[in-house]
């Protein structure tokens, strides 16, 4: 046992505009909604976390603030923060589901862990196996001339990795951006395509089959989370390599999908399934099924990103990249104290004690909707 205790539990409830509407399979978004939670000890150190739930994705803001505010705070106070494994175990006693929520906890904790002992998170989860990783920005602007222009700006600043999100609107209107983005930027450019679970099932192997053509790197996502045997019979239809990312939140349909034979790719992301420690699991049974894995995220501020970050460093392998790109492209600010670490492409992930980013205390002010204490 450490000699520190969590004295105080505050959550954060923030809203950051974005700079244009991103359009998916699954919906329409304008802005960052994120609850940060803020753990304070008796010795005077801070930890961070955040849940930043999609409520056609994974939850509810509301819902994240009441798991941490009402029904885990009994559970986070007077706690020694180092005690990690014990406190997340009890908070899935006490409360189902709610990833998001047990996300911010544990990268709060892991944040305050890391402090006490020195290490940055991925050193804490096992070590740092990289210092950077490879950035995708995702290009999901129904106005496709304005989804260009910044699409230059960002292949200047040395992004490589393109992820187009589509079946939000029809399928000719996603080959026509296929085909422009190939033609201007040609094979330098690295092309995905994620749908969000955006195409009808009946007719997903023809339309993916349809964009092979472009060469995508791979397709993600192409129909409805629960249409489990059809994810299985595109990845078996289709050469190009499908990823699972709404069908894969958590250890047990990573294992589940093994069976089914449901992708080639799975996407990790911390606010699905509940916290860094539990991403790495779930790497650990891709590894052991042959299964790549990329780094995903939701509409997230650079607290959540710096919590994928240390995931990412902490991953034996990766080689698909990552895509905490929220905060430098997409938010109208970044609520960070220090721009989040991404230059020519890559993230250059943290390497100081804890989760390396802390909130801005005039930006958090600023954005901030709701508190609770
Ligand atoms: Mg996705």
């Amino acid at each position: 046992m450490s000699d520190h205790r969590i004295r105080k539990i505050i959550v954060h409830v923030v809203h950051i505009p974005a700079r244009a509407v991103h359009s998916h399979g699954s919906g329409d978004v304008s802005g960052i909604n994120a609850a940060l939670l803020e753990l304070v000890t008796n010795t005077g150190l801070t930890g961070w976390g955040e849940a930043s739930p999609w409520p056609v994705f994974t939850g509810t803001v509301e819902a994240s603030v009441g798991a941490l505010h009402v029904h885990l705070r009994p559970h986070i106070e007077g706690q020694d923060p180092v005690q990690v494994e014990a406190i997340m175990a009890r908070a899935d006693r006490v409360l189902v589901d709610h990833p998001e929520a047990k996300a911010a906890l544990e990268c709060a904790l892991l944040d305050l862990a890391g402090q006490i002992t020195g290490l940055s998170i991925a050193e804490l989860v096992g070590g740092r196996c990289r210092d950077s990783a490879t950035l995708s920005f995702s290009v999901a602007n129904p106005d496709f001339d304005a989804d260009l222009d910044d699409i230059a700006k960002i292949w200047d600043s040395g992004v490589r990795i393109l992820k187009l999100k589509a079946g939000f609107a029809d399928h000719a209107f996603d080959l026509m951006r296929l085909e422009r983005l190939r033609t201007l930027y040609g094979d330098a450019l690295s092309l995905r395509v994620d749908y969000n679970q955006g195409l009808p099932t009946a007719d997903a192997i023809r339309r993916v089959r349809d964009l092979e053509v472009f060469r995508p790197d791979f397709v993600e996502q192409p129909v409805n989370m629960h249409h489990r045997a059809a994810m299985s019979a595109i990845t078996q239809a289709v050469d190009v390599p499908i990823m699972a990312d709404e069908s894969v939140f958590n250890l047990r349909e990573a294992v589940q999908g093994v069976a089914d034979g449901i992708a080639d790719i799975y996407s990790l992301k911390v606010m699905k399934s509940g916290g860094i420690r539990r991403c790495l699991e779930i790497a650990a049974v891709a590894r052991t099924a042959g299964i790549s894995v990329y780094g995903g995220c939701m509409f997230e501020t650079s607290i959540a990103h710096a919590a994928g970050a240390q995931l990412m460093a902490a991953l034996p392998e990766l080689n698909l990249g990552c895509e905490f790109y929220m905060s430098t492209f997409y938010a109208e600010a970044d609520i960070a104290t220090a721009p989040f670490p991404v230059s020519n492409g890559t993230v250059q992930i943290p390497n100081t004690p804890g989760l390396g980013v802390t909130p801005d205390p005039d930006r958090l002010t600023q954005y901030r909707i709701d508190l609770f204490e």
